[in-house]
């Protein structure tokens, strides 16, 4: 039957990073078994999307509006997973985008959970402690048929934290009547929270950027490393490679773009960002023009800030080996042909990013047999987890001579459908 190809909420001009994941989907459709293709168009389709108002009431009295949303893209292999972001230019396109890439990441990984995304349109910079907490609840209010333990279970991305999932999880189980831990994860040690979720998706970044240079025959030690983002991701990403003696030669965050040449001192930048709010001005580093971010000398690149950073303007400028996609879509399929013709190395976000939600699901696991296991046991087991599936995305992409994007994809995409086609269409 000839289907009109693109669903109504999104035009053909502006569909942003949603249309991003669908490229994505499009270049691994025909890799894929042959038993699946009649399956593949669920993943061009969120499995339900919604869109909420968000009223809260300011400190000075005036009542403010703002659009919130939780989308899952699928639920093939089990319950909706994934961040919900507090961005000033959230999108519903965006959220699906990472909705659908939480799909594929949760089946990289192998974690038993699907795809779902959330996020508020809001510059959360401009509201007080008190004001964000009435946001955060009246949100988690409006979207608490789409959560659940067993349902849907959020988690912090950008400018979400430990305490705005406290506050999700005390509003989601005062209208339960219950305390539900398990609603969400990322959240506080003192409510079931997880050790070592804090620092798991930059040990993730870690484990798969190490993985990919031993392949590649590239030393940590001494090797100059360029980061862009320096929130959660960024700076325990940072912190690992200097553990591993490399060093951090420049950081870029929404205030600006430092660099260094001998090293970065993370810890005393870290303090200087967290009093100041700005990189500009910190001691014993140079601030230089955003742009020049890009063609930083080194040998790692890690965007761990927002999507399509990479892209046609600047792939050519890129002097990084390999490039370790802490963040969400943050680089362009025309960026991704750039960087591929000039011999670097993409590891992709849906496995390189995949850290923060599989030790989201040790403390989902945690919380429900009220279980807890000690920091070394999680690390462990997230290194295996991180390990082995980079090594299977590797081998895939030597075996097919495809990019390590693309052998994710195949293997992401294959495990959920195949729970699709098993499970079969109801009714
Ligand atoms: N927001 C993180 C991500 O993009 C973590 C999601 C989770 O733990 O559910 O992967």
């Amino acid at each position: 039957m000839n289907l009109p190809l693109l669903p109504s909420y999104i035009s053909k001009e502006n569909i942003g990073p949603w249309h991003i994941f669908l490229q994505q989907v499009e270049q691994v459709a025909p890799l894929l078994d042959k038993s699946l293709q009649p399956w593949v168009e669920t993943l061009r389709r969120p499995k339900r999307s919604l869109i909420v108002d968000v009223p809260i009431r300011l400190d000075n009295g005036e009542i403010v509006h703002f659009e919130g949303y939780r989308v899952h893209h699928n639920t093939s292999r089990g319950p909706g997973k994934g961040g919900v972001r507090f961005h000033q230019d959230v999108t519903l396109s965006e959220v699906m985008a990472l909705s659908g890439w939480m799909t594929i990441k949760n089946a990289v990984v192998n974690v038993p959970f699907g795809g779902a995304k959330g996020g508020i349109r809001v510059d959360p910079r401009l509201l007080s402690q008190s004001e964000l907490e009435r946001l955060t609840r009246r949100y988690t209010s409006e979207i608490s048929s789409m959560i659940g333990p067993d349902k849907d279970i959020p988690a912090p991305d950008m400018n979400t934290n430990a305490q705005v999932m406290a506050w999700m999880m005390d509003t989601y189980s005062m209208g339960e009547g219950r305390t539900v831990t398990g609603v969400v994860t990322g959240k506080p040690l003192s409510l079931g929270g997880s050790l070592g979720r804090q620092d798991a998706t930059g040990r993730g970044v870690f484990v798969t950027a190490r993985e990919a240079a031993s392949k590649m025959n590239l030393p940590i030690a001494g090797a100059r490393v360029a980061i862009q983002g320096f929130g959660n991701v960024g700076e325990a990403t940072a912190r690992m490679f200097v553990q591993a003696g490399a060093r951090v030669v420049a950081i870029q965050d929404v205030s600006g773009t430092v660099v260094n040449a001998a090293g970065l001192d993370l810890a005393a930048l870290k303090r200087y960002q967290l009093e100041n709010r700005t990189l500009s001005g910190a001691p014993d580093c140079e601030l230089v023009a955003n742009e020049d971010f890009w063609s930083v000398p080194c040998e790692f690149m890690v965007p761990a800030a927002l999507e399509s950073q990479i892209n046609r303007f600047n792939a050519d400028r890129i002097t990084a080996r390999i490039v370790v996609e802490g963040a969400n879509g943050p680089t362009t399929p025309e960026a991704d042909s750039i960087l591929a013709e000039r011999g670097i190395v993409v590891v992709p976000d849906v496995i390189a990013n995949a850290g923060g939600v599989t030790v989201s699901y040790f403390e989902w696991v945690q919380d429900f047999s009220n279980f807890f296991w000690s920091e070394e046991e999680i690390n462990a087991r997230l290194e295996r987890i991180m390990s082995d599936a980079f090594n299977a995305i590797w081998q895939m992409s030597q075996a097919r001579s495809m990019p390590l994007r693309s052998a994710a994809f195949v293997i992401g995409c294959s495990r959920v459908l195949e729970a699709r086609a098993i499970r079969g269409l109801y009714p």
